[in-house]
């Protein structure tokens, strides 16, 4: 199984669920197998005890598993069935090293962030990664991970730290990353704004991630000049600079990845990426 991580810049609500979920529909129409992870990085098991309030109402699994709205968004896009696990959270998480420190299994080692959780977020992953999801019993080709919150969020750090791993060079080609943030139109200056995406950008490659595809989210289409100047400053490929603006209808939104070469980006990134059991390049 390869993966996608997809994390988002500059705001919550910025539209990663919906890149995440059309970037699966890309795949998907293409005949790859693809599933999904919604990391909440909340200290809550799950959304069970949330208020509607606040949060909306919450999303309920076949396996009766309370969890983000998001989860809905993959299963109605990619026409998969998740489970309670597809949804990480930071409470899950905590609750599944602190039950493993007491049975014993660190065998009197001191338990910490770095390796301990950060290898159990991992390891859940690679799990939950391989469960199929579309009702045949083959394993995906490709799990979209997303990553909730905002780059620079303190809950966030340690799934960047999980997922630096990737980085190793045996690894690298498993891992795409990519990165959602906001180009800004304030009404008094009258020109777009690119200096909290810039930042959003630099914080992701302080924590040793690098993007391989910039989508830059705006109410305006993206101007070609503009485009320009994002690679520049984010030191990527004009191709790597991708434009996803507001759309009357979120269903057109893998269309506008699909024009922009985003498959082609991604089967290049991952190489090799297995289709039912034959290799694609
Ligand atoms: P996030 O996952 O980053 O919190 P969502 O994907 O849930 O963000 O999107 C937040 C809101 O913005 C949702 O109501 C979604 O329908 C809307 N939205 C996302 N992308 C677009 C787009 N390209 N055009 C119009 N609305 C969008």
């Amino acid at each position: 199984v390869k993966y996608i991580l997809v994390t988002g810049g500059v705001i919550s609500g910025v539209g990663k669920g919906i890149i995440s979920s059309s970037l699966g529909v890309l795949l998907k129409n293409n005949g790859y197998k693809v599933s999904a992870i919604k990391i909440d990085p909340y200290l809550n098991i799950d959304a069970g005890t949330f208020s509607p309030y606040e949060h909306g109402e919450v999303f309920v699994l076949d396996d009766g598993g309370e969890v983000d709205l998001d989860l809905g968004n993959y299963e109605r896009f990619l026409d998969i069935r998740l489970t309670r696990d597809n949804n990480i959270t930071t409470g899950k998480m905590f609750k599944h090293v602190m039950e493993r420190e007491r049975r014993g299994d660190y065998c009197g080692k001191t338990v910490q962030m770095i390796p301990h959780l950060t290898d159990a977020i991992v390891d859940w992953v690679e799990r939950v990664a391989q469960i199929p999801v579309d009702g045949t019993n083959e394993q995906p080709d490709v799990c979209i991970i997303e990553l909730g919150g905002t780059i620079g969020d303190i809950e966030g750090m340690t799934y960047l730290s999980a997922f630096e791993r990737f980085q190793r060079p045996t690894l690298k080609n498993h891992l795409m990353n990519v990165h959602v943030s906001l180009i800004l139109h304030p009404n008094a200056t009258g020109e777009p704004k690119t200096k909290p995406m810039q930042n959003s950008v630099r914080h992701l490659r302080a924590a040793g991630l690098v993007p391989d595809l910039l989508i830059c989210r705006s109410t305006e289409q993206l101007d070609p000049h503009l485009r320009e100047k994002i690679a520049r400053f984010g030191m990527m490929d004009l191709e790597q600079v991708v434009g996803v603006h507001d759309v009357s209808n979120i269903y057109k939104v893998p269309l506008l990845l699909q024009q922009q070469g985003v498959l082609e980006a991604i089967k290049h990134r991952l190489k090799r990426v297995e289709i039912h059991h034959e290799t694609l390049d």
